[in-house]
């Protein structure tokens, strides 16, 4: 028995309506397993803008700081996308959030359910069993170095920066999280031509004896975005730079098929922020459609990571796979051959869910 307090910070757009279920989800997880999860809620985004002038409250902030997780859901409005010049912005939260808890690593799972595999463009014999965990460097690398103009602006450059500290510590996640998976580390760089990227080997080489059961191996980028589609089940755990996660983990998020299922986590030192990778999604705020299967499994990645309840996380998974199973499917992911009857809207879907667990 475990007793947890939980922030719930549900945002804008469907990010509320999703979130619902997540918690639901958790609540559910508690009573099965004789947990105690304690709840608050947070305001951040466009509602944190509408309601205090600013986009992360210092409040808001607090309460992430006093959790043991946050439950995220999305930021945004269509009033900030019309209008690049607004001083104050809903993703302005997010970034703040992610600073000031020092998330300096983001993972996102790449996980096809079986059911699903008509959803990817990729041929399902190549990607059946597919299971990669990345662990993408978020504080660092080219986005954050000096940049700027020279020669009247007909010059530019972005300075790429790494420190030897940096690597490691989101190094070491990635070697622990192998251990617990098919205990393989694909640690991705450009070591032949980039001198970050020779920091970055040399510190993944350093440490790795001190995980002797964990298989590392090293890879180019450009060899690994082809490797992604060619053969995706040759990966377990990857590791990489902030840039070079960035392209890598959308083009894998194809892999999944649908934007509507795919979960990621921030994690540093401190507080872990457990979220869907989709955004707020305005066109279908309100409706009741949205696919919450997102959020159920940032639900079960926030029991893994942060509370590292292993069995609770699979009950999750299991769930969403014996529903899917069972030929539920929301909107987003129903094709053709779908019956009417199966398709779910997002309350719906969550209660399939709970149903199962
Ligand atoms: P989006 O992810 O919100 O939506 C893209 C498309 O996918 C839309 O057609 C949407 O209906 C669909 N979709 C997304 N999630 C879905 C779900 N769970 N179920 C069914 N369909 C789903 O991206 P966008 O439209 O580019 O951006 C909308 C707003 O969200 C913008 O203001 C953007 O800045 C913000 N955004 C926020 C985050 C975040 O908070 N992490 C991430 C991306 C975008």
């Amino acid at each position: 028995m475990a007793k947890k307090h939980i922030l719930v910070v549900p945002g804008d757009g469907i990010g509320q309506e999703v979130t619902a279920v997540g918690k639901k989800v958790l609540d559910k997880i508690a009573e099965k397993f004789g947990h105690e999860f304690t709840y608050d809620e947070a305001l951040i985004g466009h509602v944190a803008i509408e309601a205090t002038g600013e986009a992360l409250p210092e409040e808001s902030l607090n309460k992430m700081r006093a959790s043991d997780a946050v439950l995220f859901g999305a930021v945004g409005h269509p009033k900030y996308d019309n209008d690049p010049s607004a001083k104050v912005r809903p993703e302005q939260g997010l970034l703040k959030m992610r600073k000031e808890l020092g998330l300096y690593a983001n993972l996102r799972p790449i996980k096809l359910f079986d059911e699903l595999l008509g959803a990817s463009s990729i041929k399902p014999e190549v990607l059946k069993g597919a299971d990669i965990l990345f662990f993408r460097e978020l504080t660092g690398d080219i986005y954050f170095g000096e940049k700027g103009r020279e020669n009247n602006g007909d010059t530019a450059f972005d300075i790429a920066r790494y420190s030897r500290f940096e690597v490691e510590r989101i190094a070491r996640k990635a070697f622990e999280a192998a251990r617990t998976r098919r205990k393989k580390l694909c640690s991705v760089d450009k070591a032949n031509v980039i001198e970050t990227s020779r920091l970055w080997r040399e510190v993944i080489q350093k440490i790795a004896p001190e995980y002797p059961d964990v298989e590392v191996e090293h890879q180019f980028v450009d060899a690994t975005a082809m490797l992604l589609i060619k053969d995706p089940r040759r990966f377990d755990v990857v590791v990489t730079a902030n840039l070079f996660g960035d392209i890598l983990t959308d083009e894998a998020s194809q892999i999944a098929g649908s934007m509507g299922m795919l979960a990621s986590a921030s994690i540093g030192d401190g507080t872990g922020v457990y979220e869907p990778i989709h955004g707020s999604a305005h066109d279908i705020t309100g409706k009741g459609v949205a696919n919450p299967l997102a959020s159920v499994l940032s639900a079960a990645l926030l029991l893994d990571i942060s509370f590292g309840m292993k069995e609770e996380s699979e009950a999750v998974i299991n769930a969403v796979d014996q529903v899917l199973k069972a030929g539920f499917r929301t909107g987003d992911i129903a094709d053709a051959g779908t019956p009417k009857d199966q398709v779910l809207g997002t309350e719906a879907m969550g209660e399939k869910v709970l149903s199962y667990l």
